[in-house]
């Protein structure tokens, strides 16, 4: 069985940066858990909900099939239409936040995330990727930084894309959609038993990727 790598840690903590390194290097495929509840987000919205409406986002669930195409940014498609730049607004990722809250919601994400895992030789990355949707991974990894060193780099990334991004922003934001993560009653965001934690501050994208390298090697052995 190849190997699942299962990433799990706050907004901002990198992520997804992290994980393509690694899966670039390990020959794994990528799978980003958040993009898909950006994915309903914007369907939702789209379709005219609201971020309270959880059992209708749920329900249109079933008409939304999500493909990934590989490159940088991943493209992200829902039923055969791009939408890798439209998910990656404050907007939709306020609304990922809000929706997936909701059990019906989490329940259908789980339940086609774990279809995608099945195989192995795969790196996710989440909020409860090692505590429930892969809580059998190879190797499973918390990544965390401050709140202050989260918020900085998110707002590179907004300022790097063109968008508007006070720093006070950013920072209330990260910490709200934290709070949230953490708190929710399903599947809260949280260190699981048996996950490594490793911290990303002071570290570069290459450092944090070669130092959960070496955990894997560690757990291999
Ligand atoms: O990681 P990203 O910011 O793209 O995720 C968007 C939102 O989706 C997060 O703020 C989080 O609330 C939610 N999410 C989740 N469980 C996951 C991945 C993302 O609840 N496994």
């Amino acid at each position: 069985m190849k190997p699942v790598i299962a990433i799990d840690g706050p907004a901002g903590a990198g992520k997804s940066t992290v994980s393509k390194l690694i899966a670039q290097e390990l020959g794994l495929s990528y799978l980003d858990t958040g993009a898909m509840y950006r994915c309903l987000a914007f369907r939702a919205l789209d379709a005219g909900l609201t971020v309270q409406d959880g059992d209708k986002a749920a329900e249109l669930m079933e008409d939304i099939h999500i493909t990934f195409g590989v490159g940088e940014p991943q493209p992200v498609f829902i039923n055969g239409e791009d939408v890798t730049t439209s998910i990656r607004t404050p907007e939709i990722g306020e609304a990922a936040s809000a929706l997936s809250q909701f059990t019906p919601v989490r329940q259908r994400m789980v339940a086609l995330q774990q279809e995608l895992v099945r195989g192995g030789g795969v790196i996710l990355e989440g909020r409860d990727v090692t505590t429930v949707v892969a809580p059998d991974a190879t190797l499973k990894i918390y990544l965390t930084a401050s709140l202050e060193e989260r918020a900085k780099r998110r707002q590179h990334e907004f300022i790097a894309k063109g968008m508007e991004a006070g720093f006070q922003d950013v920072r209330n934001q990260i910490e709200q959609r934290d709070h949230r993560d953490i708190n929710r009653d399903d599947s809260p965001l949280k260190v699981a038993d048996d996950a490594i934690v490793v911290e990303s501050a002071d570290r570069t994208p290459e450092e944090v990727a070669a130092k959960i390298i070496s955990h894997l090697k560690a757990k291999l052995q």
